[in-house]
């Protein structure tokens, strides 16, 4: 075991603040990652809130993080994957049964027995696990990503929780070119949903509350953009769109999204808000629309995704910003003022 130094929130009501952490020293099948850049999820700042207390409560001292590169320093006697120097990437799993079902399927996010980067139990030393607001993380070589080198690591920390949650529901609902695909919720999710979205050949819509950031959209890749408190807006669009992913971090009427699907449109909620939604069934009813949701994407599928970004040069546009900012970062994503993922840069950790 050794000491690792980290960012934690001691309750749901404090702010975080510098920290000392236990990790263990890797295993045979573990790697040991120096962490670079680590994104802030708005799932980090909710749990650091517990506001999803209902599905899972949070135990502090919490420490958050789950969009990790940095580079290996160690690897146990039965890595292969990975050695020494090596870029490596973490998402929001570290663990899972591996002989389920879902694992066997490649959905290890789906897995009864699933151990996240943070706020689950902690086979190894008790407690629970702690994410990537720190300067080093060991982690099964399983669940450790493979970063392309060509990418800005700033920038590819976060297509480990923001890419994969929006590249899998796309891939999974057949995005392709020549379909109407509509983003709603331009922060660090939807931003990657445009972008994705755009790679992917379809005519993209974004939706955003925010005006000042209609131009960015166009820039990421929106062939539109409606500021959805806009009805007349809105209306243009009724019964056209095949397929809308909902990124929206706040309780917002999702039923005006529904009357925008054609005929067995999806729409697919990733946001996850504090409240449940109120869905009017008669949205769905007709037309024989379908709500559904999706969960990060399993290890095989973050690997193609990176891959993917590596081909096509995509990244985050981020805002790098030193450890001690964090509280105000996560002011600022209450505010839907980040352009569009803060990243955090961790050698900003050496000096507190
Ligand atoms: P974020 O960066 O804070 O972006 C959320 C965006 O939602 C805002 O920038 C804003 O965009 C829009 N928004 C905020 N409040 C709104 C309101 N009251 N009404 C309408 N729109 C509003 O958050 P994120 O990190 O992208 O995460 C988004 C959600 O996805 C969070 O709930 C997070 O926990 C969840 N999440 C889910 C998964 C999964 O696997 N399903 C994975 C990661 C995160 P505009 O300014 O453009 O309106
Ligand atoms: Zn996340």
């Amino acid at each position: 075991m050794y000491n690792a130094k980290a960012y934690s929130a001691a309750s749901a009501t404090s702010p975080l603040a510098s920290t000392k952490i236990v990790r263990r020293d890797p295993t045979e099948h573990d790697v040991q990652i120096e962490i670079l850049f680590c994104g802030i999820c708005h799932s980090d700042l909710h749990t650091v809130r517990n506001e999803w207390k209902d599905a899972i409560e949070t135990v502090y001292p919490c420490v958050p993080g789950h969009e990790i590169v940095g580079r290996v320093t160690k690897v146990g006697s039965a890595v292969s994957k990975f050695k020494p120097g090596d870029l490596a990437g973490v998402g929001c799993m570290v663990d899972s049964d591996g002989v389920c079902p879902e694992c066997q399927a490649g959905l290890e996010q789906f897995c009864p027995n699933v151990i996240y980067t943070y706020n689950s139990p902690d086979k190894h030393l008790g407690g629970i696990t702690y994410g990537g607001y720190s300067d080093s993380v060991v982690v099964n070589e399983r669940f450790v990503l493979r970063v392309p080198s060509n990418l800005s690591l700033a920038g590819a920390a976060p297509l480990l929780c923001a890419g994969i949650t929006t590249y899998s529901p796309m891939r999974h609902w057949g995005v392709t070119k020549g379909q109407k695909v509509g983003v709603v919720g331009l922060g660090g999710l939807g931003h990657m949903g445009v972008k994705f979205a755009h790679a992917l050949g379809a005519h993209v819509v974004a939706f955003t509350t925010s005006p000042s950031k209609k131009e960015d959209a166009l820039r990421l890749g929106a062939d539109e953009v409606v500021i959805s408190k806009n009805a007349d807006e809105m209306a243009k669009h009724a019964g056209s769109f095949n397929f809308i992913l909902d990124a929206v971090a706040a309780n917002h009427d999702v039923n005006a999204y529904i009357n925008l699907l054609r005929r067995d449109g999806n729409i697919t909620l990733v946001g996850a808000p504090e409240k449940p939604h109120a869905i009017a069934a008669f949205g769905l009813i007709m037309g024989r629309r379908s709500l559904s949701g999706s969960l990060i994407g399993g290890i095989a599928e973050t690997q193609e995704m990176l891959d993917f970004c590596g081909a096509h040069n995509i990244t985050a546009d981020v805002e790098v910003i030193p450890i001690k900012k964090v509280n105000e970062a996560y002011e600022r994503l209450l505010k839907s003022d980040v352009k569009y993922r803060f990243s955090i840069d961790m050698a900003s950790l050496k000096s507190e």
